[in-house]
């Protein structure tokens, strides 16, 4: 498989290029240059199919022979080695939890993907990668965590020091190895600036390759589309209609490069907070970005969704053919949190704020209708949002092992003050 830019029809990479290089050039974005096809055994034997099994599978087409069989095998049952459980909330209506991961949101199938690729090319090439961050708290956790202990690869993390929650700070400096983070006295955007100053200044020589692990890297984006095939393996159905909670909309492109491969589902439903930026395309036939509005599903308060580059050229740039495909819909918080108040209410399901809003979509998609499954993506764990579900259902959903253990350990961070040649002292000792 050779991936093309969403900007120039002319280039052509290898799946290894698309990953190292992130963005393609003129910060068009990299997309396989056709649909995967998938034997029919495949089809025969998806009901009942393990997720390991079809990330292997589905992988290996979009892969090609960059990585050995039995390498990517070894790589997809490390990289989804936590389920993906799809659990009924009510009548026709399923929640596919995607929060068993380390860091408890679906960013870890991502992550995890991404840096195992990115590790095995390094050690092919003999080189190392250094992958430098800045977080404002939740993505970069769940990329530090997705490079953890994979080898040919360091992460440097930036963050800012008492900007972020206690559990995402934990998250952040409890990682060890491989993972350094820099506790930055200064607000993101001083984190932000820091690394693309790195970027542009600091010569690595040969042997290190400084990168980013930026979110709409291909690697990120491939894995992605494992778990809809996994979903329809657990409903067994060819008719379901899938809503998903959406910000920059690379989850969702996950699911359309899955239907797009001959996965049956019946409709798509993108759901979004205030953020009405595609259910506003949709109406109109205009795409017009805005700045984003905070909401309390803050992992989607996103304008100008990333991944509408790529969707857009899906869809042949025609809005009607996007709108047969995807249904969108925005929700207000007031919404959102009367929704999580009457599922845990009503069916004793803890809803995060952003799987609320899936929830909305999912039942304002099938309303009406009594015999179309429908499901909805919970996208993180309720206790990453703990003041918004506590302010909502008055309980306070129990810690998972994964989160309670990083809580017992040590923070281990190294203070910077927002100073170029701190951070240039930091990666010369290392890397030079
Ligand atoms: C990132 C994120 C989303 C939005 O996903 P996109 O791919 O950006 O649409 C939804 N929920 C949670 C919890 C997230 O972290």
């Amino acid at each position: 498989m050779q991936y093309i830019s969403t900007r120039d029809n002319n280039l052509k990479v290898t799946f290894e290029q698309a990953v190292k290089r992130g963005l393609a050039p003129n910060k068009g974005l990299f997309v396989p240059e056709h649909y995967i096809t998938l034997p029919k055994s495949f089809w025969d034997n998806l009901y009942g199919m393990s997720l390991q099994e079809i990330g292997y599978q589905v992988g290996r087409q979009y892969v090609g022979d960059e990585i050995p069989d039995d390498d990517f095998r070894k790589l997809c049952e490390d990289v989804l080695s936590f389920d993906i459980p799809l659990v009924k909330v009510k009548d026709n209506i399923y929640s596919l939890e995607l929060f068993h991961g380390p860091t408890c949101a679906f960013k870890d199938v991502g992550a995890r993907f991404m840096a195992r690729c990115l590790g095995y090319f390094s050690r092919q090439r003999n080189e190392k990668t250094v992958i430098l961050v800045a977080t404002s708290g939740d993505t970069g956790s769940a990329v530090a965590n997705g490079f953890l202990n994979v080898p040919g690869v360091d992460v440097i993390i930036l963050y800012p020091s008492g900007k972020v929650s206690e559990i995402q700070e934990k998250q952040l400096t409890t990682n060890g190895n491989n993972i350094t983070a820099l506790e930055v006295n200064g607000v993101f955007d001083d984190c932000q600036a820091l690394v693309k100053t790195a970027f542009a200044n600091f010569d690595t020589k040969d042997r290190i390759k400084l990168t980013s692990a930026n979110s709409i890297n291909i690697a990120r984006l491939i894995p992605q589309s494992f778990y809809y095939y996994y979903a329809v393996s657990q409903i067994k159905r060819d008719d379901a209609v899938i809503c998903v909670p959406s910000g920059n909309f690379g989850n969702i492109t996950g699911g359309i490069l899955a239907l797009k491969s001959g996965l049956k589902v019946k409709h798509f439903v993108a759901a979004t907070n205030a953020n009405d930026t595609v259910p506003q395309y949709l109406q109109s036939g205009v795409y017009t970005p805005k700045p984003s509005v905070q909401t309390i599903s803050n992992a989607m308060d996103v304008g100008d969704p990333s991944n509408f580059e790529r969707l857009d050229m899906i869809f042949g740039h025609n809005c009607k053919n996007f709108g047969t495909t995807i249904s969108s819909y925005s929700f207000t918080d007031d919404a959102t949190r009367a929704k999580m108040k009457e599922t845990y209410q009503q069916h004793g399901y803890i809803l995060d704020p952003h799987g609320a809003v899936g929830m909305l979509g999912i039942e304002k998609q099938l309303a009406g209708d009594r015999d179309t499954p429908g499901i909805f993506l919970e996208t993180a764990h309720p206790c990453k949002f703990l003041d918004v579900v506590q302010e909502a259902t008055g309980i306070t959903p129990p810690l998972p092992e994964t989160l309670k253990s990083c809580l017992n350990k040590q923070k281990e961070s190294i203070k910077i003050d927002n100073d170029y040649k701190q951070l240039e002292k930091i990666l010369a000792d290392r890397y030079l």
